[in-house]
């Protein structure tokens, strides 16, 4: 059936400043890296998409290797791209990253010009697109000079096959580094991806720059957004009762069994209690935390995946408060502490 998207789209999720950019994303956006492969129906991907466009995410995230088999996430948001959104192209902001392993041989990972280069133009193929919004270096590569790395993002760019670059997994004394020569270059690096939940808070801890990740993002004026804000589904009620058949802890390729620690429970339990004293669920909370007032814009967007339609609706509700109190605020470091 034709798809003819919600007219209420743009009034239902906030468009938050990407640093000192031009560009805003949504509050929320949407991750491919799950559900979107060959292994799930492309019926229910379709109605997860357009049920994300009608409540306003405009920002779609992802990668060469996203599947599974690599590169199907892909193939399958173009046919997507292509039977129901053609005519909101310019609605839309589409990322994808270069950097893990993509094909065999020494040019088919990490950080070459030669192979974010091909992996780029093998992305814009897939989805049928002729560029992308953003364009990151998916990790950094200890061994490819970092001048090489951005030199190749900037290439994108100037080639009209990217709007806006970006690193991702970077740390901060690496983020440093990549933003001061993608500035030498005239491409401005305008966003990071790391990831950033309430279990795991590595960007907000100093490194060797003497600064940290959420700092030096603050500093040179670079926009964020915050991957696995619900650590992979463990922020959220999908494990409270056990773990259900079909959920990523079940399939157990990403996120471990193991991982469901009786400490690791005790305290999702403890958190599911305070985001309940809040009136949100736990995902809500979760996703209200990594947006929180506090950090001070730091983290424009929540980047979530979604299995169903019921989960996205789920955890975009949680963009209704952002507010915590110092109190909720300590009661949530208590409960996560290891
Ligand atoms: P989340 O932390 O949002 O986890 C999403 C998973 O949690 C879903 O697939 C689902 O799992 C479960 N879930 C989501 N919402 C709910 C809900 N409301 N109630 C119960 N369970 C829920 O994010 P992801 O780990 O999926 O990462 C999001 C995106 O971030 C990726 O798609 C990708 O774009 C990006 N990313 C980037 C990386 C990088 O290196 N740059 C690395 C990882 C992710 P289930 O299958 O069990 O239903």
């Amino acid at each position: 059936m034709t798809y003819f998207p919600a007219e209420s789209r743009y009034d239902q999720v906030p468009y938050r400043r990407l640093g000192r950019s031009g560009l805003k994303l949504p509050a929320v956006s949407l991750g491919l890296w799950h559900n979107f492969g060959d292994d799930k129906p492309f019926e229910t991907q379709r109605a997860v998409l357009r049920r994300a466009f009608d409540l306003g995410v405009t920002h779609f995230d992802l990668a060469n290797n996203y599947g599974p088999p690599a590169g199907s996430a892909e193939t399958n948001f173009g046919r997507h791209l292509r039977e129901d959104f053609a005519a909101y192209r310019d609605e839309i902001i589409v990322s994808s990253k270069a950097g893990h392993l993509m094909w065999g041989g020494p040019y088919g990972e990490w950080g070459s010009r030669k192979y974010l280069t091909a992996s780029l133009d093998q992305s814009l193929q897939r989805m049928g697109l002729d560029y992308v919004d953003i364009f990151y270096s998916h990790r950094f590569d200890p061994e490819t000079p970092l001048e090489e790395t951005m030199s190749a993002l900037d290439a994108a760019v100037r080639a009209g096959k990217a709007l806006y670059v970006g690193v991702s997994n970077y740390s901060a004394a690496q983020t440093l580094e990549a933003a001061r020569i993608l500035r030498e270059l005239g491409t401005p690096m305008v966003i990071n991806q790391p990831n950033y939940n309430i279990f795991d808070r590595w960007i907000e801890t100093p490194d060797s720059s003497g600064s940290s990740l959420l700092a030096v993002l603050k500093d040179e004026g670079i926009g964020s957004i915050a991957y696995s804000p619900l650590a992979q589904g463990v922020l959220t009620d999908r494990y409270l009762e056990g773990v259900p058949a079909g959920s990523r802890a079940a399939v157990g390729h990403f996120l471990k069994e193991s991982a469901l620690t009786e400490q690791k429970m005790t305290a999702v339990r403890a958190l599911n209690e305070i985001a309940a004293g809040r009136g949100q669920s736990l995902a809500e909370m979760a996703v209200a935390w990594v947006l929180r007032e506090q950090n001070d814009g730091g983290v424009t967007s929540a980047l979530v995946g979604a299995s169903s339609v019921a989960q996205l609706e789920a955890n975009l509700a949680g963009v209704r408060n952002l507010e915590f109190s110092n109190e909720e605020i300590a009661a949530i470091d208590a409960a996560s502490e290891d």
